[in-house]
């Protein structure tokens, strides 16, 4: 890939990330690559290639399962005047702000340079002569885990505020500490995340909670003020909750516990961590809108839509992911039956797994009564007659009781036709 580049007498560089994390002895997620060949150069060198991006052109080569991402070298950071946004050819366009909308001035390396995040992220790596091109100082900061913006922070912020969350994440992920000077304006400008559109914040949060160091990014969102721009029901819903209380308990052990599964390299779902982040929001607007109504789904369905349509407005999280979220929470109350065979019927339940160990979660944060767990973890060791036999020496349960009997049929054709098709 770079020989090519360079066979046909381009500059590449590896860059980036995979750089930087051969440096600290870690293994590359990806590969990003910087040319000073123009993309539809890139393109026209290799027949697997795509090119991407409004805001930002790119070239995708695809390498079997493998994407590499070309990037072609950007100009040095063009001043913004004050009244002219837009570049001489056009290519740079920031808003009132100083947020940049498009960015295709390409230049040279020494001018793209400038234009990368962070110094550790800013290294090239040269094939020719195998050695590091640092312009910014990034391998000693790299060597000493400081994580330190180029250039002015607060401007290169304004520029794109979703590197705040950048920032989180490779402090988190990499174990580095934020400079002072970087850290600092963050809760400043937290709230120009609110401009960030939400399908590209659904994307970094993502990254951010699943790198394997969800707790301690979620630790440094609270920190620098970040979380209440991102989850702000979460934010406000634990605003009272003392360290150590079961809301938070529940978010601690929920990421701490996806952290395990991350570097267990075990698969790891966006459903399971939004209920962990929602959670304690559904459970504050369902004690609010039905503090009678205890143990009632169709009451905690509502709590359930309610946040989740207040959560889209900020973090837009697609429908495959709402929806078994969804059934995971409507599920949760119905544990609390445990008499009838009806109980055994959610053995069955495709969201099962999922509920149960969202309900072995709330028990450990102190939350549902550990006994209860207990009980659904035997039930599945047990042989079918003996779960038969548990279920009934704890009495009839609602179906077959007098006034459950009169409601059974009913219930079931209702359930039966909204039921989607295939649902799984
Ligand atoms: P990862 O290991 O998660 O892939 P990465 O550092 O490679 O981390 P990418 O998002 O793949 O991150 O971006 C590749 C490189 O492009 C970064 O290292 C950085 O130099 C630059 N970059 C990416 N996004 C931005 C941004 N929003 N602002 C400035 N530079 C960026
Ligand atoms: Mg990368």
């Amino acid at each position: 890939m770079l020989y090519r580049l360079r066979d046909a007498g381009f500059q590449a560089f590896l860059v980036g990330g995979a750089v930087r994390d051969l440096l600290l002895g870690l293994h590359p997620k990806d590969f990003d690559i910087a040319t000073n060949a123009h993309p539809d150069e890139v393109k026209g060198l290799f027949r697997n290639c795509r090119l991407i991006g409004r805001r930002f052109h790119l070239a995708h080569v695809r390498f079997g399962y493998e994407i590499i991402e070309v990037a072609t070298f950007r100009a040095a950071h063009t001043p913004i005047d004050e009244d002219n946004s837009v570049d001489e050819g056009g290519h740079r366009v920031l808003d009132e702000r100083g947020r940049i909308l498009r960015d295709n001035l390409y230049g040279t390396i020494e001018e793209d340079v400038w234009r990368r995040d962070f110094t550790a992220n800013a290294l090239y790596y040269n094939i020719e002569d195998f050695s590091v091109w640092d312009y910014v100082g990034g391998v000693e900061d790299a060597r000493q885990r400081i994580l330190r913006m180029i250039g002015d922070p607060e401007t290169r912020y304004r520029e794109d505020p979703v590197r705040m969350l950048r920032a989180v994440r490779f402090a988190a992920k990499l174990d580095f500490t934020i400079h002072a000077d970087t850290a600092a304006p963050i809760p400043k400008l937290a709230w120009m995340l609110d401009g960030v559109p939400p399908a590209r914040l659904f994307d970094e949060v993502n990254k951010v909670f699943l790198a394997g160091s969800a707790y301690a990014a979620f630790e440094l969102l609270e920190r620098l003020q970040l979380l209440e721009h991102l989850f702000p029901d979460l934010s406000s819903a634990l605003e009272d909750v003392p360290p150590g209380g079961s809301a938070r308990e529940l978010v601690r052990l929920g990421l701490q516990g996806t952290d395990e599964r991350v570097r267990a390299e075990k698969s790891v779902t966006p459903t399971f961590l939004f209920a962990v982040l929602m959670w304690p929001a559904i459970q504050r607007a369902y004690a609010k809108h039905a503090p009678a109504a205890d143990g009632d789904p169709q009451q905690l369905l509502a709590a359930c839509d309610l946040v989740t349509a207040r959560q889209q407005a900020r973090v837009a999280i697609p429908k495959r992911f709402t929806l078994p979220l969804r059934e995971l929470i409507g599920l949760q109350p119905r544990f609390e039956r445990r008499e009838g065979r009806r109980a055994l019927r959610l053995l069955n339940h495709p969201r099962f797994r999922a509920a149960y160990d969202f309900l072995l979660l709330r028990a450990a944060a102190g939350e549902a009564d550990a006994e209860l767990a207990q009980w659904w973890t035997d039930i599945q060791a047990a042989s079918a007659d003996e779960r038969v036999e548990r279920v009934e020496s704890l009495g009839p349960g609602p179906r077959t009781a007098a006034a459950g009997a009169a409601e059974g049929p009913r219930r079931r054709r209702r359930r039966r036709r909204r039921r989607p098709p295939a649902a799984s």
